[in-house]
């Protein structure tokens, strides 16, 4: 699976990258509204690894 590990801690998981990016943007809009929307789907990409 993709997987980002928040610096706030929370691991977040998806099977697909397109799920991935979806994810990881609810999760900053539910928990770090000051960032929400500032990352593109290349960066969150980046940031992913293989689990
Ligand atoms: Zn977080």
């Amino acid at each position: 699976v993709n997987i980002v590990d928040c610096p706030c801690g929370e691991r977040i998981e998806a099977e697909t990258e397109d799920e991935l990016v979806d994810a990881v943007n609810q999760h900053l809009d539910a928990q770090h509204p000051a960032v929400a929307g500032h990352y593109t789907r290349e960066q969150i990409l980046t940031m992913s690894r293989q689990g």
